[in-house]
């Protein structure tokens, strides 16, 4: 047979898989040999102990080889059209079985045949008897439904086990030659890994339990090995000369620091230091800048982009959302008072004409500064001079998307911010290929929140509060997890919160802000929030990210169980914006489990991002973190770093000896490693010399 490229086999080639078929399996990502291969059972069921009839017991799943004795086809009404009511027998007794609605089932189950049954007992018709159980001709030689550990996979409607199963068993018995090894033979050999054959077919068809342990942490060495040769790939990347020459104007920046209504604090100059020093440098700078909301990110890299400018570079600045761009933009005007800089706004709700217009100043130059969201990213946008890009709250884009603005042909200067603290010993693995600086310290005057757990039952407690502080001319936040009712999902919607607040608070002016206004919409609720002219805002979790009012200092997030504890950090951080003292409340539902309530204490007790995300990465496991930022290049599901961490500390020095020693991978023992990268990484722009 000729060799089959699996990455880009189409599933409905395979044996079995029509055009209605190949639907259902996209449903589950599949689309081709390679995600099939990767398509992990969620557990497994250990079927290779076969009873004997007569000791089978009601209420237990068992597996019997058994004769059909005799088989009964009956049709009914209602519910059950179609019944097949079979006799099987072995040496030691009889038992019945019964399977409704499957009347194919009778072209299989005749009697005289021999078969494996696998299925749970129950009585019926007083008779203790199979119900509907999964069976298998004796001796086919294709065994995979009884008989051995049986992958369970997670399905969709319209496919059932069986169908995937066969579907991955006989792929993988024919085309499973042809996969790509990418974990050199000297680490096999030296951590004692199966090849990956051998794991694939193990980790769907385990023939026995060793087996299938040694093939799950192959791919969990897998995966991080993968990782992490593309995390020291893009560092040896970036560790390149940049075109630019970047001088700095320090009377300038001073003048600019000193313009600012505040001082920066210790950690902001110190960082801003480090910053200016790589910018200066002439090798391109990768920096992550971690620092808790609030603690004054974004001047530190408005200071920075405005010295890149005056050296006579673009600067661009990259965030999620429209209303950060929209509030960095104002900021920016407002907080340096700049005229001589020509700053422009690029997202998606830019008329064309808009839009061109940005396009065509940015590649003749004449705009200087550009602050947008994914508008950004769009590979015909040109610049003339980029020199610097920020990249804010860089949790929201993928590994891949920043790389595609690193492409820009002047090798910019790269800033990358966030407030997502995340442990150490996950941070090296995500953020390996940048240097890391943190801002450590809130600014001075910062007042620290006051942050409270309450039952439903107390709700009005918590309003009589709130009633006090809008009062007192403060403005509040009212985070409820759903927009409307009915969209999937339990919980508060914005819509009814928006009702009941407005018959409590008769006298408040009440608005709403979510992610289904038009961006008009949000700007307009959100300017009129800044000017105090609403009091209380109910919005979705849109706030989340970077938005800057001082002057609201209460927050109620509603069903605060349906959020992680780091985002719940993070919303907490729009009230810790001034000297203001704030308040946090979380209202949660009488049913909540004790655990739940446990790990949202963690948020009453700190305010220190770190702190909380140690204790989430501890009470919940990495899944949410990990969850961010792994950016689904990788197939393994079945990772958790917080068992699998000396996992990862491995894969990291193999990878990185790997990298050091060839960095092309260009070794004949790195030929798989390479293949397999650039298949996984679509226009693979590691190798490309600059
Ligand atoms: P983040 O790090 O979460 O992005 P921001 O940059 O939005 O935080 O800053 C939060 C607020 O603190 C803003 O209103 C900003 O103007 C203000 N701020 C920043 N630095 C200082 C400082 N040194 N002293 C006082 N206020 C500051
Ligand atoms: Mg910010």
């Amino acid at each position: 047979m000729d060799k089959v490229d699996y990455f880009t086999f189409p599933v409905r080639f395979l044996k079995g898989i029509g055009p209605a078929r190949e639907k259902l399996f996209q449903k589950l990502g599949i689309d081709n040999l390679k995600d099939l291969f990767y398509y992990f059972p969620f557990r497994y069921e250990d079927r290779r102990n076969v009873s004997l009839i007569s000791s089978l017991k009601p209420g237990e799943t068992a597996v019997v080889k058994a004769l059909v004795k005799s088989i009964r086809v009956s049709r009914g009404f209602y519910r059950v059209k179609h019944r097949v009511e079979a006799v099987l027998e072995d040496e030691s007794g009889a038992v019945l079985s019964v399977w409704f609605n499957q009347p194919y089932i009778a072209n299989y189950i005749k009697p005289g045949r021999r078969f494996i049954i696998f299925g749970k007992l129950r009585f019926y018709n007083r008779h203790l008897a199979f119900v509907c159980p999964e069976f298998e001709p004796l001796d086919s030689g294709q065994e995979f439904n009884v008989k051995r550990i049986v992958p369970v996979y997670n399905l969709t409607s319209g496919l059932t086990q069986k169908a995937v199963r066969r579907v991955i068993f006989n792929s993988l018995k024919k085309y499973v030659r042809f996969v790509i090894e990418p974990i050199p033979y000297t680490i096999r050999e030296e951590e004692q890994i199966p090849n990956i054959a051998e794991s694939l077919v193990n980790i769907h068809f385990p023939k026995d339990m060793d087996w299938l342990k040694n093939a799950r942490q192959r791919f969990i060495f897998e995966d991080f090995f993968i990782s992490q040769v593309l995390v020291y790939l893009r560092k040896l990347k970036f560790r390149t000369a940049k075109k630019t020459k970047i001088s700095l104007d320090y009377k300038y920046l001073e003048g600019l620091e000193k313009s600012l209504s505040f001082n920066l604090t210790g950690a902001q100059k110190k960082v801003l230091d480090i910053i200016l020093k790589d910018l200066s440098s002439p090798y391109r700078m990768h920096r992550l800048l971690q620092g808790d909301v609030g603690c004054g990110k974004t001047v530190v890299a408005g200071l920075a982009a405005l010295a890149v400018v005056k050296a006579g570079y673009q600067a661009a600045f990259l965030v999620p959302t429209e209303i950060l761009a929209l509030q960095h933009f104002d900021n920016f005007r407002k907080m340096f008072g700049i005229k001589s800089v020509n700053v422009s706004l690029l997202t998606a709700s830019l008329s064309k004409k808009e839009k061109s217009k940005v396009y065509l100043g940015l590649k003749q130059g004449e705009i200087d500064l550009v602050i947008g969201t994914h508008a950004l990213l769009n590979e015909k946008l040109a610049f003339k001079r980029l020199g610097f890009v920020v990249i804010d709250e860089e949790h929201r884009f993928g590994v891949e998307q920043r790389m595609a603005l690193y492409r820009r042909d002047l090798n910019p200067d790269v800033l990358v911010m966030t407030a997502t603290p995340i442990p150490r010993s996950l941070a090296l693995s995500i953020y390996g290929d940048m240097d890391i600086s943190v801002i450590d310290e809130y600014p001075q005057d910062r007042a620290f929140p006051d942050s409270f757990l309450k039952p439903q039952s107390r709700r009005e407690e918590v309003y009589e509060f709130l009633e006090k502080e809008i009062s007192h001319g403060r403005q509040a936040y009212v985070i409820c997890p759903l927009i409307e009712q009915g969209a999937g999902g339990y919980g508060v919607s914005v819509e009814d919160m928006l009702l009941n607040l407005r018959r409590r608070f008769k006298k408040f002016r009440i608005d709403t802000l979510h992610s289904k206004l038009p961006a008009e919409g949000k700007n307009l609720v959100i300017n009129k929030f800044k000017e105090g002219k609403i009091d209380i805002l109910v919005c979705t979790s849109v706030v989340e990210v970077g938005v800057d009012i001082p002057n609201a200092t209460c927050m109620i997030v509603e069903n605060p169980e349906k959020f992680g504890l780091s985002q719940l950090h993070q919303l907490r951080g729009r009230i810790m914006r001034s000297n203001l003292k704030p308040y946090f409340f979380m209202i949660y539902e009488d049913n909540v489990s004790p655990d739940i309530l446990a790990r949202l204490k963690v948020l009453t007790e700190s305010t220190n991002g770190f702190e909380i995300a140690e204790q989430d990465l501890r009470l919940r496991g990495p899944g949410d973190i990990f969850g961010i930022y792994q950016h689904g290049y990788l197939g393994a599901s079945i990772v958790s770093p917080l068992e699998d961490l000396k996992t990862l500390k491995q894969a990291r020095r193999f990878a990185f000896e790997v990298v050091k020693k060839d960095p092309y991978l260009n070794l004949p023992q790195h030929k798989g490693l390479k293949e397999y990268i650039n298949r996984i990484m679509d226009k693979c722009i590691l190798w490309r010399e600059n």
